[in-house]
């Protein structure tokens, strides 16, 4: 089959890079001429594990190809898959459909077959149906159907989730738009749950999953408060409470807020949802309230160990959301670290594959480090901020020796605190004492 992706980013590229890994032809369209002239060039545009080899494997066997131009992506597609951001609109919060607009808009004219239109934007109910009416608007003659195919993949596990997906949700009603979608997908056949329902039932489910998930965070991390106020361990509440198979052992794992470039701005798109139609979600607007202070909470942890001393020299370890991705879009991380800079105190950072990205949001308001020890040279506390295995192995006798007073703040429960007791540090996890 013939697909064009519009939008090259977190997940455009990793789709593509799967459907042309699966068999079809792909031509992914970014309006950034930099990204698409670098992807033509054989350079990769964003770390994602596993990528880069499928990547370069595809690219070689002709299977998939850059553009900027709508018209070579489109025409003659089977299926095109938007892809384009829907970042929150900076006034009301909710999701800001710009880019989606301009694409479908854009892309009308060169719909020269019956395609189906794939919106893998994470978009607002009733998207769909303003989308099918830009379309038949820019051009009458389009024989076309628009389907809602939500993504549910973790940046991270791009790769891996793209061909091992939970289940594949398609919002649809056309029959003939269903079949392309089923021999698209024809190698999960068996392996993976699909669901076909309406297209505003499929954008709905999108939006209650991110929810849902950021509000099992949010619960977690007020449970790890309380249990360190009754000096209980939230690992031990969490293991004991996912071992119940109604409640899971995922997502329940306490740390410095929840972020990424989904659950905030879906949190607060769903939020802002709910108040259009006149049913409050009060679940989401406590999460996302409660989130927000949370990362202040880490920051005040941290300014706390360092209460005594002028001007501390805090190290960072962690500047992406999450590991495995260097993507730094609403990272519990970043916000912990501008909530630091409001004092007086100098911080040094160091993450395993963000420091690119990381530096284009914080330019040089912090110092950079190219290895965690070197961050921790001459430091007052230690603070990890994300889940980086590395970061699971630290030689606590090489930071006692280089770390100029021996504090951790550990805000992923990473490290052993019995052994970093044991070196002489004064160690403080989440929600355990
Ligand atoms: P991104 O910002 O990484 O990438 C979006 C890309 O679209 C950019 O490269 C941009 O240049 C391009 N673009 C914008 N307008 C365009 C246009 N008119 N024509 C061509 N290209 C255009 O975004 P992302 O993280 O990949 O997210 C894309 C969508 O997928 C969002 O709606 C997001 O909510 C959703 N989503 C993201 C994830 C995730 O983990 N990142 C997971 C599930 C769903």
């Amino acid at each position: 089959m013939k697909i064009g992706i519009i939008g090259t980013g977190y997940v455009g590229l990793p789709t593509g890079v799967g459907f042309a890994e699966l068999g079809n032809t792909v031509v992914c369209i970014d309006k950034n001429e930099n990204k698409i002239n670098d992807l033509k060039n054989g350079k990769i545009t964003l770390y994602e594990d596993g990528l880069e080899d499928l990547f370069n494997k595809n690219v070689k066997n002709g299977r998939l190809k850059f553009t900027t131009s709508m018209k070579e992506g489109v025409s003659d597609a089977d299926m095109v898959i938007l892809a384009v951001g829907t970042p929150p609109h900076p006034v009301t919060k909710e999701a800001d459909l710009r880019f989606v607009y301009e694409a479908v808009a854009e892309m009308a004219d060169y719909l020269t077959r019956y395609t189906v239109v794939a919106t893998k934007s994470t978009v607002p109910v009733g998207t769909g149906d303003q989308l099918e009416q830009i379309i038949s608007e820019h051009n009458p003659q389009a024989d076309f159907d628009v389907i809602s195919l939500p993504e549910f993949l973790r940046e991270g596990f791009a790769v891996h989730d793209f061909f091992h997906p939970d289940r594949i949700i398609v919002g649809t009603n056309s029959k003939r738009a269903e079949d392309v979608v089923r021999k698209l997908y024809e190698p999960f056949d068996g392996k993976t749950h699909f669901l076909f329902v309406k297209r505003r039932s499929s954008e709905t489910i999108k939006y209650a999953s991110n929810a849902f998930l950021a509000i099992k965070i949010h619960y977690i991390n007020e449970m790890a408060d309380f249990c360190e106020k009754i000096e209980a361990d939230v690992l031990e509440v969490a293991q004991g409470m996912g071992l119940d198979t109604r409640i899971g052992s995922r997502f329940l794992i306490p740390g410095p807020g929840y972020g990424g470039s989904c659950f905030p701005k879906d949190t607060m798109a769903m939020a802002c949802m709910g108040r259009q139609n006149d049913t409050p979600l009060t679940l989401i607007e406590t999460a996302i309230e409660g989130n927000r202070s949370r990362k202040k909470k880490m920051a005040c942890r941290i300014l706390n160990m360092v209460r005594d001393i002028s001007s501390p020299k805090i190290a960072v370890l962690g500047l992406a959301f999450k590991d495995g991705t260097d993507d730094c879009r609403e990272s519990p991380a970043m916000d912990v670290v501008a909530e630091l800079l409001q004092s007086d105190v100098s911080v040094t950072a160091y993450d395993p594959k963000a420091m690119v990205t990381a530096k284009n949001l914080l330019s040089n308001k912090i110092k950079y480090a190219d290895s965690l020890y070197k961050a921790a040279e001459g430091a007052d506390v230690l603070v990890i901020l994300t889940e980086w295995k590395e970061f699971k192995n630290i030689d606590f006798e090489r930071l006692a020796q280089s770390m100029r007073r021996r504090k951790i703040v550990d805000c992923r429960n990473m490290l052993n605190a019995e052994k970093a007791r044991r070196y002489g540090f004064e160690y403080r996890g989440i929600g355990r004492v």
